[in-house]
């Protein structure tokens, strides 16, 4: 069975009298792309791409260096502060309440989001600038999540997981402290719930599933195919929904509970690396989501994958990167193209 995924560029022409080319009639050709499976739209002018000082500041390295040398005393995921302050879960279903794996440690969160809703603490150190995100850490993260994963497999209302994360204040996050999150239960999210009918509607049209599918066809064609971290596959998005976005596929994996150690180690080195690559484009905060099919039988229209971009940089009175083309529209504007981040990107996978 061929794979049946289409790249689908519309084109467009925006047309006005330009005062920076001397009121001149200026034509500027805009492409608007759609994902091969949602047909989310992202929308690139080529205009814009020596522009991206307009639309992100640079980094402001000593002013994230005094944020968090204020927070820090009174972060709760610093040194042992999480023993007294952290919520823990019933014994029966986390055995001692919380979970720990190296300097890693998972516990409840106590403003929950969803019907679980758990917080891990990523490492010991309560800053860590991009370029020093190390896989140990990451790991040990990753391990405190799957082990919770197998936990809650007794509770079978939870059909349902995603593993995230907010990395400083532009991308969301209360703390600077390294923490990802777990969010489920008994529905997927939005975005979740339309990707499982879109596969399942990949899947029975072309007899294949839409994942595998899609990794083969971009390493085939290479422009936005990025490397491979142990079984995890990485490519740029065709169609981002956020800047810089990077997708990693497991192509064997359908639910968090197949997940081996090869794929969690996997999972920690693939996102350091674009942690790393980010650094070195002078990004300084991210979000992710590592998203899962149904818990239980495996299926087939389905893999695990996740989707990792950058959002503003931290620097003094930023602006937002979302504003009403991507929170209203649901459009996302493509500053740097899938292509040129993929070739920066692959020097980390190396
Ligand atoms: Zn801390």
């Amino acid at each position: 069975m061929t794979a049946n995924i289409k790249f689908v560029k519309h084109l467009q022409k925006s047309i006005f009298y330009n005062p920076l080319k001397n009121n001149e009639l200026d034509t500027q050709e805009l492409e608007i792309r759609r994902d091969p499976l949602t047909h989310v739209q992202s929308v690139f002018n080529p205009v814009l791409e020596d522009k991206v000082a307009m639309f992100y500041g640079s980094s402001d390295a000593a002013l994230m260096e005094k944020m968090a040398a204020e927070s820090e005393p009174r972060c709760f995921l610093c040194e042992d502060r999480w023993r007294a302050m952290t919520p823990t879960y019933p014994s029966d279903l986390v055995p001692g309440g919380r979970i720990q794996v190296g300097q890693a440690v998972l516990f409840p969160n106590i403003f929950p989001a969803g019907q679980i809703h758990a917080v891990i603490r990523v490492g010991q150190k309560h800053y860590v600038p991009l370029a020093e995100f190390d896989p140990v850490s990451v790991t040990e993260a990753f391990q405190a999540a799957f082990q919770f994963a197998e936990c809650l497999s007794k509770d079978k209302s939870v059909q349902y997981l995603t593993i995230n994360a907010n990395y400083l204040g532009p991308a969301g996050a209360s703390i600077a402290h390294p923490h990802f999150q777990i969010v489920g239960g008994d529905l997927p999210c939005t975005y979740l719930e339309s990707v499982l009918n879109s596969s399942a509607a990949y899947h029975k049209s072309n007899g294949s599933c839409y994942w595998p599918d899609l990794v083969n066809v971009e390493k085939a064609a290479g422009e936005r195919y990025i490397g491979a971290s142990g079984p995890v596959e990485w490519l740029a998005a065709f169609s981002p929904q956020g800047a810089n976005e990077v997708v990693g596929v497991f192509p064997k994996r359908s639910h968090f509970l197949e997940m081996t150690d090869a794929d969690i180690k996997g999972l920690a080195a693939g996102i350091v690396n674009v942690l790393h690559g980010y650094a070195d484009m002078g990004i300084s905060t991210f979000n992710f989501s590592v998203y899962s099919g149904p818990m239980g039988e495996h299926d087939d229209t389905i893999r695990c994958f996740v989707r990792i971009i950058s959002r503003q940089n931290v620097y003094e009175n930023y602006r937002t990167d979302d504003y009403f083309l991507q929170k209203l529209l649901r459009n996302e504007l493509i500053v740097i193209t899938p292509e040129a981040l993929a070739s920066n990107l692959r020097l980390q996978f190396k």
